[in-house]
């Protein structure tokens, strides 16, 4: 797996280190708040893992998963797979994410959880590519861990193909791992 990571962008020591700070920022913010944190799959499972033990207030666990009607990524048509589960009608929703890249998903899934009439919404992302932000996309993060260049990542529970979701950083791929 290493061997296919051209360099190390977030080590597993900065990550943690950040994710413990955001961990306060939304301490504060959701004391008192019963919040349901609302993760979406399967990119984010290692960073929710993370962030949710430094969330030091009563809090909800639910998950989403969306998927596109066709294969790639960049065509934008979303579907939900799997809805969360609370009833978030008046309550406090924060949204984590693995990544804001062109901003398709986290702007669907905004929408989405925005006509389930919640108290509050916002969102947390690990990373945010603003250089990759599709026109006509104004929707902005409330929280971001690292902003990052355009460049394709993995690791820390981002995938390519469905591996490298176990490395423990954040890594560039090597251009000849996506050719085999
Ligand atoms: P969007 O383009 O809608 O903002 O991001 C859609 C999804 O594309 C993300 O949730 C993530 O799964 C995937 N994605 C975007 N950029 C990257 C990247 O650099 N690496 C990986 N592994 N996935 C990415
Ligand atoms: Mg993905």
């Amino acid at each position: 797996m290493e061997k296919d990571i051209l360099e190390v962008l977030l080590t597993e020591q900065q990550i943690q280190h950040r994710v413990r700070e955001l961990g306060e920022i939304l301490s504060a913010e959701y004391a008192g708040k019963d919040p349901v944190i609302v993760g979406v799959l399967k990119g984010v499972v290692v960073f929710y893992a993370d962030m949710i033990r430094q969330i030091h207030v009563p809090c909800q666990m639910d998950f989403m998963w969306l998927s596109s009607y066709s294969g790639t990524n960049t065509t934008g048509q979303m579907q939900v797979k799997r809805d969360v589960s609370a009833d978030i009608e008046g309550r406090h929703v924060l949204i984590l994410e693995d990544i804001y890249d062109t901003g398709t998903s986290l702007d669907f899934t905004y929408k989405h959880l925005l006509a389930k009439k919640p108290a509050s919404l916002k969102i947390c992302t690990l990373l945010d590519k603003p250089e990759r932000r599709k026109p006509g996309i104004t929707l902005q993060p409330d929280y971001v861990g690292f902003t990052i260049p355009n460049a394709f990542v993995v690791g820390y529970g981002l995938d390519f193909n469905e591996h490298y979701r176990n490395l423990p950083y954040v890594g560039i791929l090597k251009p000849e791992a996506y050719n085999g």
